[in-house]
């Protein structure tokens, strides 16, 4: 398989290094309630990576002094960290723009239903995970009942404003080893079905592939299919997605406070290196973000730009799609 930084720099070399922070993303540990197979940090509701309160404080230190930022809180089940709270009354008016990253049905969690107020309250913008509207697909990814827990969670935040003068975006993984189809066919699919089926409506859609690391790197391996998806990914490398790479103007925060180019450089345990070879770690942001920094790259990285693209910001971003098929399945079964 050919080496992804020579894939990035036969396009263009500056793709392969970064250009100027936009977005802080904050990694809040590897607690969730769900234990999804396509999890690429493993997360489950025994995860025992916690960000800390020191850490915390440190990146609300750095936002003080660096306002203008897109902060993107994320996990595991970022609400379940004892500090959620405070790092998100800690950010208010220090981010041009705040993300929680959720997975919906925590919000149907005994003690946890105070969260769709609390999102609105602190203005946060709400990327929610649903991995399709077909009950079966969403549940083969992350057990029986995650369903209709994540669709009463959407049907509160639309009752918050959230979809209306509040944003709600929704983002979809395959079920399987293909990779995500053309983002607005599946859009559109998506926006007829919930808004058909139970009155739902949301802002965009965001697709990613699925990344073969943690939990989804054991299943494929587990099946023999490891090597095959790497190869998958790789032959469907789209040089138009290549720009988009969110790592070009991302940095990624782990649970105790080392800095890495995404959160899948973060699960690969690939941290960035100081000029002493050390992992660099949140006080060194500095040193992190400087302009034509090298970015750390591996396999995984293939997934990022097969088929139209992927990533944590997900391909809601412009980049040019090949059309797709008239009348193919927009949620294909798992
Ligand atoms: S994919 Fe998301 S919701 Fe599922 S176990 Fe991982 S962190 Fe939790
Ligand atoms: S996996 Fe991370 S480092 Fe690799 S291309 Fe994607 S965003 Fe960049």
């Amino acid at each position: 398989m050919q080496v992804f930084q020579e894939k990035l720099r036969a396009i263009d070399s500056g793709l392969t290094r970064f250009e100027r922070l936009q977005t802080l993303q904050v990694n809040l540990g590897d607690r969730c309630n769900l234990s999804c197979i396509h999890c690429h940090h493993s997360a489950s509701p025994t995860g025992t990576r916690i960000m800390g309160r020191e850490v915390i404080d440190q990146v609300v230190r750095y936002l003080e002094r660096h306002p203008g930022l897109t902060l993107d809180i994320t996990g595991g089940c970022p609400e379940l960290n004892p500090h959620f709270r405070h790092l998100v009354e800690a950010t208010a008016g220090l981010a041009a723009r705040r993300i929680i990253r959720s997975n919906l049905s925590i919000a149907l969690e005994k003690g946890m239903e105070w969260l769709p107020d609390f999102y609105r309250e602190q203005n946060l913008v709400v990327m929610a995970s649903l991995p399709c509207y077909e009950l079966e697909n969403v549940e083969a990814q992350r057990g029986r009942g995650v369903y209709q827990a994540s669709i009463e969670a959407l049907t509160r935040l639309n009752q918050k404003g959230y979809g209306k003068d509040r944003e709600l975006h929704l983002v979809y993984n395959p079920g399987g080893t293909a990779v995500a189809a053309a983002r607005e066919t599946l859009e559109q699919a998506y926006r007829q079905e919930l808004r058909e089926r139970f009155g739902i409506s949301f802002n965009h859609l965001h697709c990613m592939n699925n990344v073969p690391l943690g939990r989804y790197r054991v299943s494929l391996e587990q099946t023999g299919a490891y090597q095959r998806y790497l190869a998958h990914l790789a032959e469907r490398f789209n040089p138009d997605a290549a720009p988009g790479i969110m790592c070009r103007t991302l940095i990624s925060i782990g649970w105790d406070g080392t800095l890495y180019n995404c959160d899948f450089n973060l699960a690969a345990g690939l941290p960035l290196r100081g000029i002493d070879g050390a992992p660099l770690r949140v006080a060194e942001l500095a040193e992190a973000v400087r302009s034509g920094n090298p970015i750390r790259m591996a396999e995984h990285c293939f997934s990022c730009t097969a088929g139209h693209g992927s990533g944590c910001g997900g391909s809601a971003s412009v980049r040019k799609e090949t059309p797709t098929r008239k009348g193919s399945l927009a949620c294909p079964p798992q």
